[in-house]
């Protein structure tokens, strides 16, 4: 096939940090920025590449790569999650941490944003081995972290039991007891209530607002739902809570389909057991691709990135897309949904409920007062549908879809807190 006539989405540039950069410049045209700021915002101030050498259980040295970066700290301490992946790449982590800086902006958290990861398959790994490659992990980027300087959580394939093994282990090397080093522990450990299901939380309040604006009625809504891990399957079951007929769900090992909806909890506890989605009674099995393509009002992809991309968009039959997960949808992707009328949650609003919960997290820590659970998600409820209606009427005034209304607020927000600063000296 010659050049010419390739089809337009092998041009498709699928570098995370490419499209982060291309995000926040459109936001800053917009704003106008002037180049030195733009400059200055669009790359992260340090970053960290680690080499963890681990005595595995047979005796063997294994040596893995990592990554801790720190995109932007105007508004107030660093902040993001540590993703254990085999695909992880220092680029993909640059992206997640800028993704991290316009989403606390984006929901007006005192936060920038940060990202680490480690090039591993936890699948692969023992529960000694894991916990020896986090802790070498947490002990290396403890000369950039801090409760006031940079503070992990979780992200793809970690969990509470990681951060309560970094939280531990900076605590030791320190000699201190620092529960505000991390959010998303255990609540044994100064945990939050409610942080597990807030990611999910929070895209159900951005839905709930969608399905107003576009005049629909969320109990007669259908849905498919990419992933079900910590986001994912909270997510479908606060969607089936809702009423909402949950056609498909998939995981990375199968995805599944039922005309007459999932039922979600008995999906969860088959998951529990038998470690997918795969072979649910009652449901048949569809092509995991297919899963973006389904008939349905509402779509979330809570998996990884680059999901919806300019192969697939013409396909994407949903009203409504959620991104639960960071980037799944590409700028080309993206553009042209938000043509055919499609209408997209973003990233840095829709996930936002994770950070908005960890950032009640580090608050309790600080102050040693914790609040129950309906407290927790009744803030939660506040400062998404705030942040909502910040990025809807921004998206107005500029007359621009609700990803680059989105950017646009959070941009603006972070380069005034730049500017007052000064730069330094
Ligand atoms: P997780 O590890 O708990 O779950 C990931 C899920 O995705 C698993 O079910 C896995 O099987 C599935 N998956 C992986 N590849 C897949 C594929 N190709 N097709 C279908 N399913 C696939 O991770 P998580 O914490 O739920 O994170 C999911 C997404 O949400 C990520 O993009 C993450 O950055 C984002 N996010 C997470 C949080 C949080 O608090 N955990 C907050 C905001 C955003």
């Amino acid at each position: 096939m010659s050049s010419s006539s390739a089809p337009a989405y092998a041009h498709e540039d699928l570098n995370p940090f490419e499209i982060a950069s291309r995000q926040f410049d459109i936001a800053a045209e917009r704003l106008d920025l002037d180049p030195g700021m733009r400059e200055v915002l669009r790359r992260p101030v340090r970053w960290l590449s680690l080499t963890l050498p681990i005595k595995m259980d047979d005796g063997a040295i294994r040596v893995f790569e990592g990554y801790r970066v720190q995109h932007n700290c105007a508004r107030g301490p660093c902040k993001g999650g540590i993703r254990y992946h085999p695909a992880v790449t220092l680029d993909e982590i640059k992206a997640l941490a800028a993704w991290m800086t316009w989403k606390c902006a984006c929901v007006n958290l005192p936060f920038g944003g940060a990202k680490g990861g480690i090039v591993c398959d936890p699948k692969k790994l023992s529960r000694g081995e894991l916990e020896r490659l986090t802790r070498r992990y947490a002990y290396e980027i403890a000369a950039i972290i801090g409760p006031d300087r940079d503070v992990p959580a979780p992200d793809v394939y970690t969990d509470a039991q990681v951060m309560a093994w970094i939280m531990d282990t900076y605590s030791m090397t320190r000699g201190t007891n620092s529960p505000a080093i991390v959010t998303g522990k255990p609540v044994a450990l100064g945990g939050s209530r409610g942080r597990i299901e807030a990611a999910a939380r929070g895209c159900l309040c951005c839905i709930r607002a969608a399905v107003r604006v576009r005049n629909m009625e969320l109990d007669r809504c259908t849905a498919a739902i990419q992933g079900f891990g910590n986001v994912g399957s909270v997510a479908a079951e606060l969607l089936f809570n809702e009423g909402v007929k949950v056609l498909a769900i998939s995981d990375s090992r199968g995805a599944i389909y039922s005309l007459d909806g999932i039922d979600v909890p008995a999906l969860i506890d088959h998951k529990r057991r038998t470690g997918s989605v795969a072979k649910f009674p009652q449901t048949v099995p569809i092509d995991s691709k297919a899963l973006l393509e389904q008939d349905v009002d509402i779509l979330v992809p809570a998996a990884m990135e680059n999901q919806i991309t300019l192969e697939n968009v013409q396909r994407v039959k949903a009203k409504i897309v959620a991104e639960a997960a960071n980037g799944p949808t590409t700028p080309g992707a993206d553009g042209v949904l938000h043509k055919n009328g499609v209408l997209v949650l973003p990233d840095i609003l829709a996930n936002a409920g994770g950070v908005t919960v960890s950032y009640f997290e580090w608050v309790q820590d600080l102050q040693e007062d914790f609040w129950d659970e309906e407290s927790v998600n009744h803030r939660l409820e506040k400062v998404m549908g705030k942040a909502f209606e910040d990025v809807y009427r921004t998206a107005a005034i500029y007359d621009v879809s609700l990803r680059t209304g989105a950017y646009i607020l959070a941009v603006d927000r972070v380069a005034t807190a730049t500017k007052v600063r000064g730069i330094w000296p």
